[in-house]
């Protein structure tokens, strides 16, 4: 998955070259920076990339999920709908907006289920965030049916599936933005970064302003632009877009790679009927960051994750006991209620999560294992990791 995997001489190049000028910021020093802008530069290519036709190139994955809802004008007690697996950054950036996080069930795509939104629902919803995890889409198609049936915007949380699809169109296109991280363990990274894409030009404007102060972007004078909003910092700096300005080339290389080792694995595993895989609403369009497959119950998933463990096969998540990705162990989040001093004001509508409940989330996180598939895997490693699951899974069969 992880995009540094292959850093050589082109993430190097990249960054000498801004730092030949000595100009780090991404605005202005027109003449010094003789005419490298990196962070502009990863714009287009994402833009073009993704399809959208707005792309900003932001600090993190958080910063463009907290950008994208103030630019799409989220904030006091709005309700938003989230996923109970996710990163926590998902839930923070909307609590960080002055909003509520309301946890709706996921299915076997592992992702937010489009038949369970209606079940949420209030007179205060008024966001679906999806988070299309570990490579691969959500049932986006239905989700945004959902969405405009009810009036809600659509914000796509793509942090973890740069270069996925559905039928043809790209993560974080299907709603009113996108959001992507480029953080150090991500499948194109720059060190940090984020990105946001919009087709919407009055999304894209506020969200460039909110990124930077506020400031329009308008002329060459730094000090006397327009300031249609207040906003913040959330800029990145040229040498973190030097480096993704190389990695986004290596895009087409990274899918290629993980689709293909992803591939000899899971047709190793298909032999092993009591393994069944992850939903995936579009096959082709799965960028291949991971193999997620099912046991039948808890205590098989548990002791098959233990047993992968112990015969070397690294990289691979049982996300049920996971404090950093599943709702269950988040108990920094389920504390909240219990009067703990919190950095952001909760409001009344703000579900108590030390009781939220979600017994379909629970059956299928716990039953799951993920793979993470690598890119520095040689043709050896490969099999010899083929070889270790066929054995460790051979011995559950005959248990
Ligand atoms: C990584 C990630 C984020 C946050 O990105 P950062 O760049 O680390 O801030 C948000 N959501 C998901 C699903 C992620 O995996």
């Amino acid at each position: 998955m992880p995009g540094f995997e292959i850093f050589g001489d082109e993430e190097r190049n990249s960054v000498l070259e801004v730092l030949e000028t000595g100009v780090l910021f991404r605005y202005g020093f027109d003449q010094a920076r003789k005419g490298r802008w990196k962070a502009k530069t990863f714009e287009a290519e994402l833009a073009k990339r993704t399809g959208a036709d707005y792309a900003l190139l932001c600090s993190s994955g958080t910063a463009a999920l907290s950008i994208t809802l103030a630019a799409c004008g989220i904030g006091a007690g709005d309700e938003v709908i989230v996923p109970p697996f996710t990163f926590i950054a998902t839930v923070e950036s909307v609590l960080n907006a002055g909003a509520v996080p309301v946890f709706s069930e996921i299915d076997e795509t592992l992702c937010l289920d489009p038949d369970k939104l209606e079940s949420v629902l209030t007179p205060r919803t008024k966001a679906v965030l999806p988070v299309h995890i570990c490579g691969a889409t959500a049932r986006i198609d239905e989700i945004r049916d959902f969405c405009e049936k009810k009036g809600l915007m659509l914000i796509e949380d793509a942090c973890q599936s740069l270069g996925a699809s559905f039928k043809g169109k790209a993560v974080g296109t299907f709603g009113h933005a996108g959001c992507f991280s480029f953080d150090a363990v991500k499948t194109v990274t720059c060190g940090e970064g984020g990105g946001v894409i919009t087709n919407d030009e009055s999304i894209y404007l506020k969200a460039d302003a909110y990124a930077d102060h506020g400031h329009d972007h308008k002329g060459n004078d730094r000090g006397l632009e327009g300031h249609a909003i207040l906003g913040a910092n959330f800029r990145i700096s040229e040498l973190n877009a030097a480096v993704g300005c190389a990695q986004l080339k290596k895009l087409d290389f990274i899918l290629e790679k993980q689709r293909k080792h992803k591939k000899a694995i899971r047709e190793a595993m298909t032999q092993f009927s009591e393994i069944t895989f992850r939903r995936l609403p579009d096959a082709e369009g799965d960028s291949a960051t991971f193999l997620s497959f099912f046991l039948p119950d808890e205590s098989k998933a548990r002791a098959v994750s233990e047993a992968l463990a112990k015969a070397g096969v690294d990289g691979c998540f049982y996300w049920y006991d996971n404090n950093w990705h599943y709702l269950r162990q988040w108990d920094h989040l389920r504390r909240f209620q219990a009067g703990a001093k919190l950095p952001v004001q909760l409001f009344d509508n703000c579900p108590d999560y030390s009781r939220t409940n979600l017994p379909k989330s629970d059956s299928i996180i716990c039953r799951t294992i993920s793979m993470q598939i690598k890119l520095s895997w040689t043709e050896q490693q490969l099999s010899q990791r083929i070889e270790k699951i066929e054995k460790v899974l051979r011995n559950f069969r005959h248990e």
